[in-house]
């Protein structure tokens, strides 16, 4: 069989800096579509106007230039290829809608959150357990649903979950063979009140319309794997490969944050480390070469990048070691 070529994206919301996991994510991406002779793109995650932040933006494109991660297409801005933005494709996302509308893959629900709010309260006090949507719009009669549209009720969409639905099973490229059960899986929305797209539903939209044939991203993102996963199968599109990559850990053995020290790549570049030392160690988190090499310049990295020699273990940034690079 033919293989598609490999198109790989970074998708940061710019709801902060571009701190080291990050960068690891991005660096990894970039040198898989550069030693596959695919393409790497660049989408910023801007669909939260209260999180996100032109600022957070620059400095994140600031930084993926110092580091030298260069994107391969996008819409142009200033003669250059920008990167993408969410916010300029709600146009997709509207398709997208329509197309799950047309295969009888989403509901509109009226209920409103007070009221699902009140529930899920009872059912705590009652069980003692997390209860999700109880479908109760699924059935709705269509013709009074679209009347209840036409009238302007306030809905939002939700994925018709299949009820007979086995596990959903994938074979991550890191973690390998993956399962989690479907019959506990809510009937997502994927598209709120006010017509904006939920985010896991933008990620396939995106990933699915920019033709991403392998989706390397931070491994927080598991658990949205599966429900991304039944949107694909709704929307009838090809799944991509899944890699996801394990987390970094101070020395101390605690995730990465502040308290370590420098987190940003933007305070690395203000001490004066050199971005070549910084690509270097970042890609070390995670993958090696071969176990052993500890100083790898960009071609080598280009030409030698493998989803293969990511490790699942925890990734551990010692900032002391980038010192001495
Ligand atoms: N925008 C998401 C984040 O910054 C990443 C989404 C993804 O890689 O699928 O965490």
């Amino acid at each position: 069989t033919e293989q598609k070529k490999v198109r790989v994206r970074f998708a940061p919301s710019p709801t902060g800096r571009l701190h080291v996991g990050g960068a690891r994510t991005a660096i990894d991406n970039w040198a898989f579509a550069r030693a596959n002779g695919g393409d790497f793109i660049l989408r910023i995650e801007d669909t939260d106007p209260e999180r996100s932040t032109e600022e957070n933006v620059q400095v994140i494109l600031n930084a993926m230039k110092w580091l030298g991660l260069d994107w391969d297409e996008g819409p142009e801005v200033g003669g250059e290829a920008g990167p993408y933005f969410q916010t300029q494709r709600m146009d997709t996302y509207r398709d997208a809608l329509e197309r799950l509308q047309e295969r009888g893959a989403v509901y509109p629900c009226f209920c409103s959150k007070e009221a699902l709010d009140a529930k899920r309260a009872k059912a705590e006090a009652e069980e003692g357990g997390y209860a999700g949507y109880d479908r109760t719009c699924r059935d709705l009669d269509p013709d009074e649903a679209a009347a209840r549209i036409e009238a302007g009720e306030p809905h939002v969409w939700r994925l018709k979950v299949p009820l007979d639905h086995g596990p959903i099973e994938f074979e991550d490229a890191v973690y390998g063979p993956m399962s989690f059960p479907a019959d506990v899986m809510d009937d997502m929305i994927v598209v709120r009140s006010d017509g904006s797209p939920t985010y896991n539903f933008a990620v396939v939209c995106d990933d699915a319309n920019m033709g991403i044939t392998h989706v390397i991203r931070g491994d927080d993102h598991l658990s949205n794997t599966p429900r991304q996963i039944l949107i694909y199968e709704a929307l009838g599109y090809d799944i991509p490969t899944f890699a996801h990559l394990s987390m970094i850990l101070g020395p101390d053995g605690k995730k990465l944050s502040k308290r370590h020290g420098a987190a940003s790549v933007e305070e690395f570049a203000e001490r004066g480390y050199l971005p070549d030392a910084m690509v270097n160690f970042l890609a070390l988190l995670g993958w090696s070469l071969d176990g052993e090499t500890t100083l790898i310049g960009r071609d080598v990295l280009c030409r030698e990048f493998s989803l293969e020699r990511v490790t699942k273990k925890d990734a551990v940034f010692d900032e002391t070691k980038l010192d001495w690079m």
